[in-house]
């Protein structure tokens, strides 16, 4: 998961996850909307792309199990 910060025509700024490069691309191309304006000419703000990692944010709750959890991010499964 990449986090891009983009930006609109009108200079709103926004955060939006992607898959990846390709998924974003995918997704500029089907028309990504500023979630302020709705203004679709939305590009990559200048900004270096933070990677995907576990936010300081709590965690939401889940039924985790160490044999069942597919969240690499879950301290549950790395103890697996
Ligand atoms: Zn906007």
């Amino acid at each position: 998961m990449i986090l891009y910060a983009l930006r609109c025509e009108c200079g709103h700024e926004f955060d939006q996850w992607f898959d990846n490069m390709a998924d974003y691309d995918a997704k500029k191309a089907s028309g990504l909307n500023c979630p302020s304006c709705g203004g679709t000419s939305v590009s990559k703000a200048i900004m270096a792309p933070r990677v995907g990692k576990a936010q300081a944010a709590p965690a939401p709750m889940h039924a985790c199990n160490p044999v069942g959890c597919g969240n690499s991010m879950c301290p549950m499964a790395q103890m697996a």
